[in-house]
C-alpha cells in the first residue's frame, strides 16, 4: 500500500511538472484541441478474465481417456471420430480446457476461474495420443495432459521422446504415471517414492518443465502413496474414482470422469 502511494505521488508529480513546463514555455498559446484517439487494430477489448469462485464448492471435471483408436477392443479405447465429435462439442459449447498446472491454482484459490472449465487427461502415453488425438486437439485449439509411464516411452505402442517433446512444446502437459506402472499399494513407501521421483525427473529433463501431477496406476494407492507424492514434490495426485475434482477430495486423491466408448460428452461434463 505504501509503495502504491509512493508510486502514485511520483506519477502525480510528473504530471504537475510537465504541466508547469508547458505553461512556462508557451504561456499565451491556447490549449491544443483534443482529437478523439483513432481506433486502431491494436485496441482490442480487455481479455475476459474468469470469475472468482468459492474453492470449497468449485467442482471441475477431469476427463480420463486412454487410447484414441479405431481398433476398439475394450472400454479404454475411444474411436477417433467419436473423440473428434466430443472435442468439437466442447469447443462449440464454450468450454475452456485447462492444464493440470492451471487446475492446481483454480482448485486451491478459486480465483479467476474460466467459464465452463474442463481438464482433458490421457493415461499411459499411447502412440495414438500423438497420431490420433493430438491433431484433433490442435484442430480445436484445446489443451490436454498426458500421464506418461516413463519406462514405456518409445516401447511397443507408446510414443517416443520426439513426439513427447513436440506435444510438450505445443502445450500438452506431460505428467507422471510412474516409471513401471506397478500398483503402488503393493510397494513399500521407499519403493513408491522412487517410482514417483524417478518418473518426475525423467519427464522434467525431457520437457524442461515442472511436473506437478501424478496419476496412480490402475487407481491403486494407499496412505504411503499420498505421503510419497507430497514428498516427491507433486502438487496433485489423481485416482480413477468417479467424480469432479474439488480440493476437499484431497489434492492427492482427486477423482476423474472415465470416458468410455459411446459415452455422451454432455453428461460427462455436467
Ligand atoms: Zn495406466
Amino acid at each position: 500500500m505504501k509503495q502504491f502511494i509512493r508510486i502514485s505521488c511520483a506519477i502525480l508529480c510528473c504530471f504537475v511538472i510537465a504541466a508547469c513546463g508547458q505553461n512556462e514555455a508557451k504561456p499565451s498559446e491556447p490549449a491544443p484541441q483534443k482529437k478523439p484517439a483513432p481506433v486502431t487494430k491494436e485496441e482490442k477489448p480487455p481479455v475476459q478474465l474468469g470469475t472468482d469462485r468459492n474453492p470449497d464448492t468449485l467442482q471441475i471435471p477431469v476427463l480420463m481417456y486412454h487410447s484414441i483408436n479405431t481398433n476398439v477392443k475394450n472400454n479404454l479405447i475411444t474411436p477417433p471420430n467419436e473423440f473428434d465429435a466430443q472435442m468439437k462439442w466442447l469447443a462449440d459449447n464454450g468450454y475452456h480446457t485447462v492444464t493440470l498446472a492451471e487446475l492446481d491454482a483454480l482448485l486451491e484459490t478459486g480465483k479467476n476461474v474460466p467459464d465452463k472449465p474442463v481438464v482433458i487427461t490421457f493415461d499411459d502415453g499411447y502412440q495414438d495420443n500423438y497420431t490420433n488425438a493430438y491433431p484433433i486437439l490442435k484442430k480445436y485449439g484445446l489443451k490436454a495432459n498426458i500421464f506418461v509411464i516413463t519406462d514405456k516411452i518409445a516401447k511397443n505402442n507408446h510414443f517416443d521422446e520426439a513426439a513427447l517433446k513436440e506435444m510438450s512444446a505445443y502445450g500438452i502437459e506431460m505428467d507422471s504415471h510412474t516409471v513401471h506402472h506397478h500398483e503402488l499399494n503393493t510397494l513399500s513407501y521407499e519403493e513408491q517414492l522412487k517410482e514417483l521421483q524417478d518418473s518426475k525427473t525423467v519427464l522434467e529433463r525431457l520437457t524442461d518443465k515442472k511436473v506437478n501431477s501424478i496419476c496412480y496406476p490402475v487407481g491403486r494407492y494407499n496412505e504411503d502413496t499420498v505421503r510419497a507424492a507430497e514428498a516427491a514434490g507433486y502438487a496433485m495426485g489423481f485416482t480413477t474414482e468417479p467424480g469432479k475434482a474439488n480440493k476437499n477430495d484431497g489434492m492427492y486423491t482427486l477423482p476423474r470422469v472415465r470416458m468410455v466408448p459411446g459415452m455422451s460428452i454432455e453428461s460427462a461434463v455436467k
